[in-house]
């Protein structure tokens, strides 16, 4: 085989095709598959950073065909559930307009064929029923087999059942339960269990693949050791958001976890308080974590440091800057805070001590338990109070420090704001 020969976008394991996910930039992507965001913008006429969900992006120019000599595997669908759904509701494409399908094992988003399991009738089943059960409705059912007649389905016949997110594959590792899994991925435990027959005869096996369809991307990135004495292995950049501005995106690096998490903080704050100043981003970790220039910590991809929302801002875009109690938009600064602190994803809050009391009594009057505020502020017991989600740091007035809990695949990752924190 001509390998040598084969253009830069041609590589075995890139789809050539891809469904745009939840929480997905043009950056990302252009990231996760060794491309540039330039060359994703010709290939797909897209001008500006602006992309939808599902929408699918081509990762090769027009015209392409698979790295790989096609064969009679590229047209087998990998999973021998969805073997059996053949009827295939796609109308057969024009040969120009061929959708071209990499190597099997990676073409899950990609292929023509919707993802889904085959569903065997059991004896008393009514299609209604299947479809209650099965979280879809009828006449999806209906639109993806064709021939079904929905008062005559018989024990034993297969229907298949679509299904809209994309497929994820997962290695089981020691310690998983299904809750966990299921709670990571947003799915529920009824659904594991209905895509992997297997693990409903068996158990969890660690070590073994069990599939999932779910919106939530797999996280490769892991963040090592403590934030102040550790690394990151594959990590994401942040991606943007109308509510904040990036310092410089070579240090803006972290977990998928930590961009998500910052990303979904800041997208509760646009949706209940859209009117206002953007803030500004400094760092968070270099592209492999370890030390990073003005900073002790931020090694790990857990770290940010972000701007505080004041109530005004030149230009409209707040930057780092010595804030009082009275310029801090307490109404945005704790919709920031709040999303955070009830997702349970924050290990600390640092700001300065004399910022805390307005934070404290504002969220006492959206209705904080005295048992929540005892949690997440370190207020009003002192500066040195060891307790408090939020609690005081020197240096800590002109922006906040976010750092992040350990996600829950990576490890090798240590917990650690008791110890040390400096910039
Ligand atoms: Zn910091």
């Amino acid at each position: 085989m001509a390998i040598a020969l084969l253009p830069t976008w041609a590589h075995a394991d890139r789809p050539l095709l891809y469904a745009v996910r939840p929480g997905d930039a043009l950056s990302l992507i252009a990231e996760r598959f060794g491309i540039t965001v330039a060359e994703l913008r010709t290939w797909n006429g897209i001008e500006g950073d602006r992309i939808l969900v599902g929408q699918e992006l081509r990762l090769a120019p027009e015209g392409a065909t698979p790295p790989t000599a096609p064969s009679a595997e590229s047209t087998t669908p990998p999973s021998s559930e969805a073997a059996t759904a053949t009827e295939s509701p796609a109308p057969a494409p024009s040969p120009a307009a061929e959708p071209v399908v990499a190597a099997p094992e990676r073409s899950r988003a990609a292929r023509p064929q919707p993802n889904g399991v085959s569903y065997q009738v059991r004896p008393g089943d009514t299609l209604s029923g299947i479809a209650v059960r099965l979280g879809v409705e009828v006449s999806v059912l209906l639109e993806h087999n064709d021939g079904l007649d929905p008062n005559r389905i018989r024990a034993g016949q297969r229907i298949f059942v679509p299904e809209a997110r994309p497929a994820v594959d997962l290695e089981v590792q020691r310690g998983d339960s299904l809750a966990r899994i299921a709670a990571r991925h947003e799915v529920s435990v009824a659904e594991i269990l209905r895509w992997n027959p297997a693990v409903r005869r068996h158990g969890l096996r660690a070590g073994r693949t069990i599939r999932l369809y779910t919106n939530v991307p797999l996280s490769r990135s892991e963040s090592v050791g403590l934030p102040y004495n550790g690394s990151l292995i594959n990590p994401e950049p942040l991606p943007d958001h109308p509510l904040y501005v990036v310092r410089e995106a070579s240090r803006a690096f972290g977990t998928l976890e930590t961009v998500r998490w910052i990303r979904d903080a800041f997208e509760v704050v646009r949706r209940q308080h859209p009117a206002g100043p953007r803030v500004r981003i400094h760092d968070l970790s270099d592209s492999d974590g370890g030390a990073l220039r003005d900073h002790r910590s931020h090694q790990s991809g857990r770290d940010a440091d972000i701007a505080f929302f004041r109530r005004h801002c030149a230009q409209n875009e707040c930057g780092f800057g010595n804030t009082t109690p009275a310029q801090l938009d307490v109404r945005r600064q704790w919709a920031l805070f709040h999303a955070w602190l009830v997702s349970g994803r924050v290990e600390a809050i640092f700001i300065d001590y004399s910022l805390q009391q307005p934070l404290y009594e504002y969220a006492r009057s959206q209705g904080a338990t005295p048992a929540q505020l005892r949690d997440w502020f370190q207020y009003p017991r002192g500066q040195n109070h060891a307790f408090g989600i939020i609690r005081h740091f020197p240096h800590h007035r002109d922006h906040l420090h976010v750092r992040f809990v350990c996600p829950d695949t990576d490890r090798e990752c240590r917990a650690g704001w008791r110890f040390a924190h400096a910039h």
